[in-house]
């Protein structure tokens, strides 16, 4: 498999995404400190739904809780999205499902290893992480509101950038993926494209059985890490229609946790 990088281009985006172009403005920066932060600004001006930022080289990626998210240049796939929607931050709920869904349907379409699902939006494959999601929203609450679609996906990572990461990681070369970056992301935006439709138009409980199919931790025992260090012990239940993790924790119904400041942890992999 060649290791030359093929570098993010526009026109070959477009030209990837055929029909549903029209629904992007993507732009290709050389170097940013986070795509999520730069889009924002621009999201706060003038830009239009649809703007899309694609990165060669993100010096400081955010995860959840201000932690960091490892971009490597040619070596990751980072872009954010800005969404627009006109019904308020209520009409959002279970958003970062639905940009997980779009993202693992992308890779399935090139992987014989399945990409699958951990609540509330990481992309694993065999429990290790190939993509992460951080969506950040602002708005009203009924008005007018948009949110923040940020995305890294690991390609090729070296064995030195690895051990920079805290948890177990996969690439895309490791499952001898070798489609190219500037069609990957035209396939991560179409599918975007196709589960926005459905979420805008019926909101989440219409792709909830698609994402618990997809779902790595169901039927397994976990811990929640809560924001003030409680940990909950329980099994995976999936989610619910607002895309809240349900946990069976041995009463008669399951509790719903939802929040971004929740973690959560297998406790086995059998
Ligand atoms: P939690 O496990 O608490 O639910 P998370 O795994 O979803 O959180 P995020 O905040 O989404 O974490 O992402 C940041 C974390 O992801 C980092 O703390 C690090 O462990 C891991 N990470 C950072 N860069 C990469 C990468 N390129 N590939 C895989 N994992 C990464």
């Amino acid at each position: 498999m060649s290791k030359s990088v093929e570098w993010m281009d526009a026109n070959a985006v477009s030209n990837g995404l055929g029909d549903v172009a029209h629904a992007y403005d993507i732009r290709i920066s050389d170097s940013e400190a986070s795509t999520n932060e730069t889009l924002m600004k621009t999201a706060l001006s003038s830009a239009v739904d649809g703007s899309v930022l694609c990165v060669e080289h993100q010096y400081a990626g955010k995860g959840r809780r201000g932690r960091q998210w490892l971009s490597v240049l040619g070596g990751s796939l980072t872009f954010s999205v800005l969404l627009r929607f006109e019904r308020g931050l209520q009409s959002m709920g279970g958003l970062s499902l639905v940009a997980g869904l779009a993202v693992a349907r992308a890779v399935n379409r090139h992987s014989r290893h399945p990409a699958r699902l951990k609540w509330p939006n990481d992309i694993l494959v065999g429990y290790r992480k190939l993509a992460g999601i951080l969506v950040e929203a602002q708005g009203d609450m009924n008005g007018s509101a948009f949110a923040i679609v940020g995305i890294g996906l690991n390609v090729r990572l070296t064995d030195t950038q690895r051990e920079g990461i805290d948890q177990a990681v996969i690439d895309l070369a490791e499952m001898d993926v070798t489609v190219g970056r500037n069609q990957l992301l035209a396939d991560c935006l179409r599918e975007l494209h196709m589960t926005l439709s459905i979420f805008r138009e019926h909101g989440f409980p219409a792709l909830r059985d698609e994402w618990m199919a997809m779902d790595a931790y169901s039927g397994k025992e976990v811990s929640l890490l809560l924001p003030n260090t409680q940990a909950i012990q329980g099994v995976d239940c999936g989610v619910d229609n607002t895309g809240a993790l349900m946990l069976c924790d041995g009463n008669a119904i399951p509790t719903a946790y939802s929040g971004g400041e929740i973690s959560l942890r297998l406790r086995t992999c059998g």
